[in-house]
């Protein structure tokens, strides 16, 4: 069944047809009209309220749908979740960095929710898993203690926010020692990291003014250690915040096409440019704490974060395969898992590999027939698949690879 999905227009995504939102929304609508000035940043595929699909054919939303057929979602499903989609999925198109931000787990969620409703909507856990459609670069986790111990002394503007005090403390005490994540036992770490993000924002203003204006008269090597690039362009989009000084600590990584990265509860994390496929537990649970002009509520932030500090490498999520043409994400939790689908040029077809759940299939590119009514899915076309669904897929244009994503329940 054919889902009409939603697009939010965030002020961070892309804009006209530089975003793959509006790219993969133009060719599956033919009434979808593209604005060029517009930031299309998600594109929606699940029952979340704030933005549902529909059912296309029965003009009836899919929450409906799942609620008079809850057959659909698998016998697992239904038991463990009750008669709801317990994932969302999403396309992501990101133009400048998404804000600094970590989502609570369930426990946290539904005080959260009690104490908050107005802000925290959902009662519900959001890990969430990011699988890059191009080169995606993003902020994720505490970097290892040495690596954040040496910007401190590169970086007499960052020392100044946090006070030079708290920072000695941190540069004596915190030690790798061998374990492996390493945790910031005596919370040195995380009392520098308090103390930076309640530091008085004109005195932050004016240290992040005097680092750049220092890092402009540095030669090409030193900029790039200490990330000049990275900072000038944060500082573009966000002058003055906070979030800026925020890639000193947090680990950089870059995801080439394909690879992934997995944030479960209370990771600290940031999207700063480029498309992805993301998928999450249905929610919309963010605490924020820099990089946006939305409502940032650092004490919780700081205070839920996990201070675990590991290399970049500990942070991607590798996919196992399940056939020659199928490779599958399954995070650690059963509320989603994510395949991906490449039929290589020149394959006629394919029997896409059934699941014992209900599930999402986008198609990113490519042309393909299903089914005996020979309905035709391309580049675009969002469908909701029931459980256990065999579906045969005819390639009808074999000249290049046909690539989708799959998103179902990990039960
Ligand atoms: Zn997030």
């Amino acid at each position: 069944m054919e889902l009409e999905c939603k697009v939010q227009t965030y002020d961070w995504g892309k804009r006209g047809i530089n975003s793959t939102v509006a790219t993969l929304m133009k060719f599956s609508n033919l009434d979808f009209t593209l604005d060029v000035e517009k930031p299309y940043a998600e594109l929606w595929m699940g029952t979340h309220p704030n933005g549902p699909s529909y059912v296309k054919r029965l003009n009836i939303s899919l929450e409906e749908y799942i609620k008079e057929n809850s057959e659909v979602l698998g016998e697992n499903v239904e038991q463990m979740f009750g008669q709801h989609l317990p994932f969302l999925f999403k396309v992501l198109s990101v133009n400048k960095a998404l804000s600094i931000q970590a989502h609570p787990n369930k426990e946290k969620a539904r005080e959260l929710h009690q104490q908050y409703p107005g802000i925290y909507k959902d009662a519900n856990h959001k890990p969430e898993l990011a699988i890059a459609l191009t080169p995606f670069e993003a902020l994720c986790g505490f970097r290892p203690i040495k690596e954040i111990q040496e910007f401190l002394k590169a970086l007499p503007e960052l020392r100044a926010t946090i006070g030079e005090e708290k920072v000695e403390k941190f540069i004596v005490t915190a030690k790798d020692d061998g374990a492996d994540p390493k945790h910031d036992e005596d919370n040195s770490l995380k009392t520098c990291f308090h103390s930076l993000m309640t530091c008085d924002p004109s005195l932050v203003a004016f240290q992040l003014r005097k680092l750049l204006d220092r890092l402009t008269n540095l030669d090409e090597s030193t900029r790039k250690s200490l990330h000049a690039d990275l900072l000038e362009r944060l500082y573009r989009d966000y002058p003055g915040d906070v979030g800026c000084f925020g890639i000193y600590f947090f680990n950089f990584i870059m995801m080439q096409p394909g690879e992934a990265i997995y944030l479960g509860p209370n990771e600290p994390h940031a999207y700063l440019s480029g498309d992805c496929i993301e998928c999450m537990a249905c929610s919309d649970n963010v605490v924020r704490a820099g990089l946006t002009p939305k409502l940032k509520d650092v004490p919780t932030l700081v205070d839920m974060l996990t201070y675990i500090c590991e290399p970049v490498s500990a942070k991607r999520f590798e996919p196992c395969r399940e056939d020659e043409y199928t490779e599958v994400f399954r995070p650690p939790v059963p509320d989603f898992a994510v395949a991906k689908i490449t039929i290589p040029a020149g394959k006629p077809s394919y029997n896409i590999i059934p699941r014992s759940t209900a599930s999402i299939l986008i198609i990113i590119s490519g042309k393909g027939e299903i089914g005996p009514s020979k309905t035709v899915l391309y580049r675009g076309t969002v469908t909701f698949i029931p459980a256990d669904e065999e579906i045969h897929m005819t390639v009808l244009c074999g000249c290049h690879p046909m690539i989708m994503f799959q998103a179902f329940v990990n039960v």
